[in-house]
């Protein structure tokens, strides 16, 4: 599908706006098993992006994914700055301007494999990762609808909540870190939801 300066522009809006909304909610779960920043962490990263969006979505999707990418790296601190920058970053390398529903699996799986480096991190942890690694895994389904990504998003952010985490702050926690959902994965379902939607629309 052609990803053109509108798409573009909608895309990277719808995901910021959402995100930006979710402050709260992303600041309460941080609060049970982090430090309590994860939602201001990302309301300052997606402010910035809404900030530049009229230099950024006109540019190429490479670019524009790269310029995503770098601004959350600059701006988000704490450790889902980095963590997201790279996702960004790392898809905007693979990505052409036309891409296909294989173009933008690969173009995921290639994203996730820079995430985990980063993070020395993998799915399992309860993390983003067990959010985006199942939903990318659902992508790659011959058979995936922008709908069953969403479910695969919804599930996949639900099934953090029993996980006990070991990597990241929330490990600190130990056995405490059970019965709450990941700050993490609950912004990267948020980011699914609404890129799917987003593309679900264009497409119809
Ligand atoms: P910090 O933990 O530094 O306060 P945030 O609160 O912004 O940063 O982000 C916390 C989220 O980052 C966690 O909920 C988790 O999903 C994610 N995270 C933390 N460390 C890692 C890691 N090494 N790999 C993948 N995700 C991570
Ligand atoms: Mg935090």
């Amino acid at each position: 599908m052609l990803v053109d300066a509108a798409l573009r522009r909608s895309l990277i809006q719808s995901i910021a706006e959402t995100v930006i909304e979710h402050e709260t909610e992303l600041t309460d779960l941080d609060q049970a098993i982090g430090d309590g920043d994860h939602g201001l962490n990302m309301k300052r990263g997606f402010g910035e992006v809404l900030n530049k969006l009229d230099e950024i979505a006109p540019k190429p999707l490479p670019e524009a994914l790269r310029d995503v990418g770098m601004t959350l790296v600059m701006t988000v601190g704490g450790a889902s700055g980095p963590l997201y920058g790279t996702l960004f970053m790392a898809l905007g390398k693979e990505l052409g301007g036309e891409p296909t529903k294989e173009d933008l699996t690969g173009a995921a799986q290639s994203a996730l494999k820079a995430l985990m480096a980063r993070g020395k991190s993998e799915p399992g942890q309860k993390t983003m990762l067990d959010v985006l690694a199942p939903v990318i895994d659902e992508l790659a389904k011959p058979e995936a609808s922008w709908d069953s990504v969403r479910s695969a998003a919804n599930d996949a952010a639900q099934a953090t909540i029993p996980m006990q985490a070991t990597k990241g702050r929330a490990s600190f926690l130990g056995e405490r870190s059970i019965g709450h959902m990941d700050p993490g994965a609950r912004s990267s379902q948020l980011m699914i939801e609404t890129a799917s939607s987003v593309l679900e629309t264009a497409q119809s």
